[in-house]
């Protein structure tokens, strides 16, 4: 972790109203030792004092969606047999088997917000797609829409997502889509399943297996230089791995050769704020590989999408 960006973060520390608190530099340590860790089985110590960052809004209601907890899903199948609409369902594929392969972002859009592939769509208020700018270095994978991101339309709303907001705003991150900031100051944000499950329950592997080449496209696109996946079933779904979160979290994993680390939901810390030292770790974890992937080349080699990262700006 560089000076530069402890001085970043010393800045939002004072800009929150918090001390300029002596611990976040043992936090900085802990994550690049945590770094040096990567792909060692020793998960991280919590950084001590992050609750003075992390700390929740008393009277945190419940959280919304799945979060956290529940049974693992099953792991899913390759993206193309997922793809197939559904047997014994009144639903429909929105597009060809493998088209969603191929799509930018405006048609990946429509076709989520037109999905029928799973019976979610029957229930859902709207389809929760993303929100972010498309040239963000960093990428948040949560779980499901709760009820008010179902209403709302965007992903992390509520507590949990100003919880979020506020642990991204201490390493200067932001999921605005507009404004300066460049790449990799900005964080865009999606759920694995992108319509809410009814009364908040657990996704099923179906679902979780139907949704999932949306998730894959946009990796694909955003090509993000950090995939930080919150929650059991984020994590589950990206890394196949049914290994609780304390076990995953601490080092460094590969998602389509991309650096993802896995941490807590913030609705799983509002529940267990005990928690949040540990989150705290695997956020400064996770910037201290950014900055590293920040000084190699961006893992986006191929030459078609070296162009698209050329073009101008799409809208978010
Ligand atoms: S959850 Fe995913 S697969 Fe199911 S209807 Fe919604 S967008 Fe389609």
């Amino acid at each position: 972790m560089s000076l530069l960006l402890d001085e970043r973060r010393r800045a939002m520390l004072r800009e929150m109203g918090l001390p300029d608190w002596a611990p976040l530099a043992a936090a900085g340590t802990a994550a690049a030792a945590a770094a040096e860790r990567a792909d060692a089985s020793d998960p991280a110590p919590p950084a001590r004092g992050a609750d003075a960052i992390l700390a929740a809004s008393p009277g945190a209601p419940p959280p919304n969606g799945p979060q956290g907890g529940g049974p693992a899903p099953a792991p899913a199948d390759p993206v193309g047999p997922r793809a197939r609409a559904a047997g014994g369902l009144d639903v429909v594929a929105p597009t060809a088997p493998g088209a969603v392969a191929t799509m930018g972002w405006d048609d990946l859009r429509a076709a989520v917000a037109a999905c029928r592939a799973c019976a979610l769509c029957e229930s859902r208020t709207q389809t929760v797609f993303g929100v972010g700018h498309t040239r963000a270095d960093w990428l948040v994978v949560g779980e499901a829409p709760g009820e008010q991101e179902d209403l709302q339309g965007e992903p992390f709303v509520g507590e949990s997502g100003r919880l979020l907001d506020r642990m991204l705003a201490a390493l200067g991150l932001t999921r605005a889509a507009d404004g300066e900031q460049p790449p990799a100051q900005r964080v865009y944000i999606a759920n694995t399943l992108k319509c809410r499950p009814p009364r908040n329950r657990n996704p099923a592997p179906d679902e979780m297996a139907r949704c999932e080449p949306f998730l894959l496209r946009q990796i694909e696109l955003l090509r993000p230089r950090i995939i930080l996946a919150l929650g059991r079933f984020a994590v589950q779904a990206l890394l196949r791995s049914d290994a609780p979160i304390g076990q995953l979290r601490g080092r460094v994993h590969r998602y389509q050769g991309l650096p993802l680390v896995v941490s807590y939901h913030p609705a799983y810390l509002l529940r267990s704020p005990a928690e949040k030292g540990r989150a705290w770790a695997d956020l400064c974890l996770a910037a201290a590989v950014a900055e590293g992937a920040a000084r190699a080349p961006h893992p986006d080699t191929g030459a078609a999408a070296q162009a698209r990262r050329a073009e101008p700006d799409p809208e978010p």
